[in-house]
């Protein structure tokens, strides 16, 4: 390991400093995401420091805000990416090269992508079907070519993450040699890939394992490969007393499993860059006790909050657990439903959860935010997108891609906290929810 720079495994929620937090929350407003790119930085050098000899690209559909790609770009990773937006996104932010996984690909996806190829875009696509690849064939595209296969073994945090063994992704494991032989004559045959799902953990790894192992076989049996790609999935612990990851095992395991092929192993985590880095911040509006009673009292209470399901979906779509912590006081704790303020039952970021008895204008984080948090922020309700906040010890010049720094970026410093910080993404107005409807 190379030391400081990868920095310490996991940062808790505990870890943000408070005032820092409270003092851009008054700045730009809530909802707010916070963005720590010198953590982004910290855990690519992790992951590049577990996996020296593999292909590491950060599949960007886990955050794929223009500081985040840049930052994530210039630590040296490469981009998976999963529609044509996130490719352009991705170009745009000057990643050279760039691997496209098509999910059952709309034509206007393929169209854009190839064009991108045409115009000298180094692209690797992977496709999951042989429908997908005759679609490439009647395009033209005649360059490098992955191909997806289904493994039949799937992990991860919630069955609807779990990828793996689902017949939605990926060629069937037995038709692959076939398809791949029949390919090598029109495209540049590069590589195998799968992804099991996401949230790999200590628990996992035997599922994980077998997918590696089956991988490492197709390899050997199909030879001439110049990349096989085992996805990404690497969990972060969201609850406050999971352990980390133990990167180190999770890519030793890997090449024990992979075995001895003739190609390169490739990781694509998303998750694993982004999700420690981040926080949601979000302001107390209404509090009222479930049962009756008294606010000042022990009963359970349900504290309204200005983000919702919205605007971090998780825990509303995956049961998914986040660690919330009051920002503004400690008081004595008793349990609390933190509840958005959607007309859905589901518009829940806890349940009855002991915490510090909050009161109207209290200001809670929310952590582990950072991945798939924007990304699945929505309108619905006509509340418009939640503003981003990126911040940095030292920014690093950027190229074509990278965000510039304004008149209006400010500066902090010290305590563990927050230094450069940079507005990333405008809060969205009612304008923006309305702005292409025609019948007006
Ligand atoms: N690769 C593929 C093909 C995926 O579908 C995903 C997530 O859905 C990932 C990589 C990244 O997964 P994670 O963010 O859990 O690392």
């Amino acid at each position: 390991m190379s030391g400081e720079a990868a920095g310490p495994t996991v940062r808790r929620l505990a870890d943000w400093s408070a005032a820092d937090l409270t003092e851009l929350a008054d700045e730009y407003g809530t909802p707010l995401y916070v963005t720590d790119l010198d953590r982004v930085r910290e855990n690519a050098r992790r992951l590049l420091d577990a996996f020296p000899d593999a292909a590491v690209s950060y599949a960007v559909k886990a955050h794929t805000g223009r500081a985040v790609l840049a930052t994530v770009r210039d630590a040296g990773l490469g981009a998976e990416c999963a529609s044509a937006g996130e490719v352009v996104r991705a170009i745009d932010a000057g990643y050279d090269a760039v691997q496209y996984t098509a999910v059952n690909p709309p034509a206007e996806d393929l169209d854009i992508v190839l064009d991108r190829w045409r115009s000298g875009v180094d692209l690797t696509v992977v496709a999951g079907a042989r429908d997908t690849i005759d679609r490439l064939r009647d395009r033209g595209f005649d360059g490098r070519l992955a191909l997806r296969v289904n493994p039949g073994v799937g992990a991860g945090h919630h069955e609807k993450v779990t990828t793996g063994g689902h017949a939605k992704f990926g060629v069937p494991y037995d038709r692959a040699p076939e398809l791949l032989a029949g390919a090598r004559a029109d495209f540049d045959v590069v590589g195998i890939h799968a992804h099991a799902g996401s949230g790999i953990s200590g628990d996992d790894l035997a599922a994980h394992r077998e997918l590696v192992a089956r991988m490492g076989d197709l390899a050997r049996e199909v030879g001439d490969l110049e990349f096989v790609d085992v996805g990404g999935g690497f969990g972060v612990p969201y609850r406050e007393d999971e352990p980390p990851l133990d990167l180190d095992a999770v890519a030793d395991a890997t090449r024990e499993a992979l075995g001895d092929v003739d190609a390169q192993l490739a990781v694509e985590p998303g998750r694993y860059l982004v999700a420690d880095a981040g926080v949601l911040l979000t302001r107390v509006n209404t509090v009222k006790p479930v049962d009756g009673g008294d606010t000042d009292g022990t009963v359970p209470v349900v504290a309204g909050v200005d983000a919702g399901m919205t605007t971090l979906l998780r825990p509303a779509m995956y049961d998914a657990y986040h660690a919330i912590r009051n920002l503004t006081d400690e008081r004595p704790e008793r349990p609390v439903t933190v509840a958005g303020p959607v007309c859905e039952t589901s518009d829940l970021f806890c349940e009855r959860r002991p915490m510090p008895t909050p009161r109207r204008g209290d200001l809670l984080a929310i952590g582990n935010a950072g991945a798939y948090g924007y990304e699945m922020a929505s309108t619905y309700n006509s509340r418009p997108r939640p503003a981003e906040v990126v911040c940095e010890a030292s920014p690093t010049p950027r190229g074509a891609g990278g965000e510039r720094r304004s008149p209006g970026n400010r500066t902090r410093s010290g305590n563990g906290g927050i230094d450069a910080v940079r507005l990333a993404r405008e809060r969205e107005t009612l304008a923006h929810v309305t702005d292409l409807e025609v019948d007006r």
